[in-house]
């Protein structure tokens, strides 16, 4: 099945909104193996939108639109599809009832022009609209299908996962299921090395690396009937490429190296603390941006100026004088001064320069030292990162959390 998308809106055209929508679709219709072959943006222009709808008719069999369902009269996407495949639009009464009463729900009064968004094709599908005003629809004809979908992203994608998606999986043979493994602690062609066999002889699903910024992933395609068919097919090899990479396989698709070591200190019921430099409270906000951290997070601080270093942490005035703020000593007197202040069961410390221009002892930009203190045992590790000052800072976070997860995995064995 060939498939085109149409973004309907002039803010598009001006380039005010980003087309998420457009991104959002044409990632969901290549998971389900449906060809996207054209992707259009046209304004709220009758004859322009006209002269698209006809043109993607003819050479897709499945239309898509986005945007242009409002009550306005400069909303007229539905109106066109509608006519271009010959459908007739009718009132549809349980639809016009499902808005007034969005409308009493959300305590406002529903203006008359409303009523407009509830006319609907008389033969096609109706699309419930569960989280705003517009409902979307989907017309069949002469083997081509047109289906038009309301603009705001949540309501659009909400509409899609519950209706669109389980419609077009009835109409395809088979679809795309993907599972991504996140890996830490090894590099990309270390990863292609170990498992270039797997790579090259697995077809379905196939193993590929797949290029995600400060990270080595790995995504696995099975082309199956459906989810289960596609987990059932991806479990054996998964469990090939665990076997290989053991432990470096930190999580699976929405994980996060920051989510992981969260579940990984909760399941230990075990607390952290944070004494930041150069990452100035970033460390803290990677956890606190999840639900839940409040189970391990203790204390943290951002020791900023080596004054603060000796306030808060207790590090000897003559050792920054000696080492400098950017040292391996420092980072490890940080961390314990942390460990004696807070005690949490890890405490982490980051010392570094993110740039743009060396510090005034002449340190690299880019260096970075973390240390991790246990009560019983300090390690620092120097890292080196190039890049802009976001790109060093973002990097010196996930560093410091692969440390904490491998930390706490190389304790489990221990057990
Ligand atoms: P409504 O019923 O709210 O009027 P609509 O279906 O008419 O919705 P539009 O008026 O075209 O949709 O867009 C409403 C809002 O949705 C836009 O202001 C924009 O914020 C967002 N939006 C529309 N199209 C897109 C898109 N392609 N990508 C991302 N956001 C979009």
């Amino acid at each position: 099945m060939i498939a085109e998308i149409l973004s309907v809106g002039t803010e598009l055209l001006l380039g005010e909104i980003v087309n998420t929508d457009a991104q959002f679709l044409a990632s969901e219709l290549s998971k389900l193996g449906i060809n996207v072959y054209h992707q259009t943006v046209v304004g709220d222009n009758p004859k322009r939108l006209k002269e698209a709808i006809l043109l993607a008719l003819l050479r897709s069999d499945l239309l898509i639109t986005s945007g242009g369902l409002g009550p306005t009269s400069d909303d007229i996407t539905k109106e066109v599809v509608c006519e271009a495949m010959g459908a007739k639009l009718v009132m549809d009464t349980r639809s016009l009832t499902r808005i007034k009463a969005y409308f009493k729900q959300m305590n406002r009064e529903m203006a008359k022009i409303n009523e407009k968004q509830a006319i609907l094709p008389k033969d096609g599908i109706i699309l419930d609209n569960n989280c705003g005003t517009a409902p979307g629809g989907i017309v069949e004809k002469d083997g081509k299908i047109a289906i038009f979908l309301p603009g705001p992203p949540r309501e659009l994608t909400q509409m899609f996962t519950e209706s669109v998606r389980p419609y077009l999986i009835k109409r395809t043979e088979s679809i795309l299921y993907s599972k991504t493994l996140r890996i830490a602690g090894i590099g990309e062609s270390r990863v292609e090395e170990l498992l270039s066999d797997l790579m090259q002889t697995s077809e379905n699903p196939t193993v590929a690396p797949y290029a995600k910024t400060d990270e080595v992933t790995l995504r696995l395609t099975a082309r199956c009937k459906d989810d289960a068919d596609g987990e059932a097919l991806i479990a054996p090899v998964e469990a090939k490429i665990r076997a290989i990479l053991g432990d470096a396989v930190y999580g699976v698709n929405e994980d996060t190296i920051f989510s992981c070591v969260l579940s990984m200190l909760k399941k230990r019921q075990m607390t952290v603390s944070f004494a930041e430099s150069c990452t100035g409270g970033l460390l803290a906000t990677k956890l606190t941006d999840l639900p839940g951290a409040s189970a391990v997070l203790r204390e943290s601080y951002v020791t900023y100026c080596d004054a603060a270093k000796t306030k808060i942490l207790g590090v000897d005035p003559a050792l920054l004088e000696d080492k400098g703020a950017v040292s391996y000593a420092v980072c490890a007197a940080m961390a314990e001064g942390l460990y004696k202040i807070s005690g949490s069961d890890l405490c982490i410390s980051i010392t570094g320069v993110a740039g743009p221009d060396k510090d005034d002892l002449g340190n690299p930009v880019g260096l970075v030292y973390l240390g991790i203190c246990d009560g019983k045992n300090t390690n620092v590790q120097e890292l080196h990162f190039a890049g802009s000052r976001e790109r060093i800072r973002n990097r010196a976070a996930i560093n410091a959390y692969m440390m904490i997860r491998n930390y706490l995995s190389e304790n489990e064995k221990k057990c």
